[in-house]
């Protein structure tokens, strides 16, 4: 088959690509090993956060409040485009403070956050009982953040591959790709088992596989690093906002359950849910809401965050032409992942990104590469 631009990887930002691309005009294809949103993208929780996630001096915090922006636009949009509604909260997110130390983090937030422009508002722990009636009573004080949200991650996969499908993209699914097809060092296409298929331009949007394309000189250090979600069952809803602690979160979700999350392990590919893994996800959920302790626990899974080293995440350019990439959205690939694949989307096609994505460049790890030949040492 042969293309203007193949995308390997069907989750949010391989998808969020290929419906800009589609609709821009090139023939677009996304070969993806398993199904549409098959890993991270459906996994997650679906905070969209940039102000409780991110650190003053972040290089991510701004292409993690344009991510936010984005989904504000694209909510509607993708809901006149598709029908399917991605149900984008708007009551904001509260931080609960357990201690001292965690009420002098969360003022320190408040004032570079205010200080920036951005709303935040310090809590005293009735502001935040009377927000949140079902939070643990030993709160000592909370941060709101009414910018910050959540959306259905499930939910919004399924519309942004309606729109890509709808706009003109193909999507095969079920066919692994091995590696890219380089000709005259510049990229034709990727080779998916014995199928060849061609195109000038490839996307490595991956997720934590991203360093596995073969015939890529200098692949995206991606590692995966797993995170445990309990879903519980409880209607009427249980909290207005998502809510976090230092140890983790319960993000409400619009169809009566509400999420818990989450662990941060370096366990591989392996993808099984384990004790120790659930064990810690029901202490954080106890600790932010004690009344779960009777409601029914509905579901649980696992699933793979793309890590990198730096914690940052790998867009543009790669070493070969026609090679983009945009993984390694680590934890925040929910709330980044549209933005990323309309950024790598308009890289395609010759436009600037709205942000610096020096910081973001694969070239950054280059210099701690293995060398292949081993220097002399007398
Ligand atoms: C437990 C958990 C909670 C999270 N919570 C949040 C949150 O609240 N907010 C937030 O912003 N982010 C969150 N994240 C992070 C977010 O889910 C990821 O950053 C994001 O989904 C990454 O999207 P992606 O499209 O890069 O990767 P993925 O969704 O993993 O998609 C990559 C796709 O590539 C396919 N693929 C891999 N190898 C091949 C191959 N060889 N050939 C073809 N296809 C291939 C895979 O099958 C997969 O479908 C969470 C993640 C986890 C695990």
């Amino acid at each position: 088959m042969d293309a203007d631009v193949i995308i390997v990887g069907g989750g949010i930002v391989g998808l969020s690509a290929a419906r800009l691309l589609a609709a821009a005009g090139a023939r677009t294809v996304v070969i993806e090993r398993a199904r549409v949103g098959a890993e991270a993208s459906t996994a997650a929780a679906g905070m969209v956060a940039p102000q409780a996630e991110t650190a003053e001096d972040s290089p991510l915090l701004e292409l993690a409040l344009r991510g936010r922006d984005h989904h504000l636009a694209l909510a509607p949009a993708l809901e006149a485009e598709t029908g399917l509604s991605v149900d984008l909260a708007c009551r904001g997110l509260i931080e609960l403070a357990f201690t001292g130390e965690d009420l002098r983090r969360l003022e320190a937030r408040r004032s570079w956050q205010t200080r920036r422009g951005l709303a935040a508002e310090a809590l005293g722990p009735a502001e935040v009982r009377e927000s949140e009636p079902n939070v643990n009573p030993a709160v000592c004080g909370g941060l709101y953040i009414p910018g910050d949200r959540c959306v259905d991650n499930v939910r919004l996969v399924r519309a942004l591959a309606a729109s890509a499908v709808a706009r003109g993209a193909s999507i095969v699914t079920g066919r692994p790709v091995t590696g890219l097809v380089v000709e005259s060092g510049v990229v034709a296409g990727v080779q998916a088992a014995a199928e060849a298929f061609r195109a000038p331009v490839v996307i490595n949007a991956m997720g934590a596989w991203a360093s596995q394309l073969a015939g890529d000189p200098l692949p995206p250090p991606v590692e995966p690093v797993r995170g445990h979600i309990v879903a519980f069952d409880m209607a009427p809803a249980l909290l207005r906002h998502v809510v976090c602690s230092p140890r983790g979160y319960l993000v409400p979700r619009a169809d009566g359950r509400t999420l818990a999350g989450s662990t941060t392990e370096r366990a591989g590919f392996d993808k099984i849910v384990t004790a120790a893994g659930l064990g810690t996800v029901l202490g954080i959920a106890l600790e932010i809401a004690p009344i779960l302790g009777d409601v029914p626990v509905a579901d649980s899974w696992v699933g793979l965050r793309p890590g990198t080293p730096d914690g940052l995440p790998v867009i543009g350019p790669g070493m070969l032409p026609g090679l983009f990439h945009a993984a390694g959205l680590y934890r925040n690939g929910i709330l980044m992942g549209p933005l990323v694949g309309e950024i790598v989307a308009g890289l395609v096609r010759g436009l600037a990104s709205p942000v610096d994505l020096a910081p973001f460049s694969v070239t950054r790890f280059a210099a701690g590469r293995p060398q292949l030949v081993p220097e002399r040492v007398d």
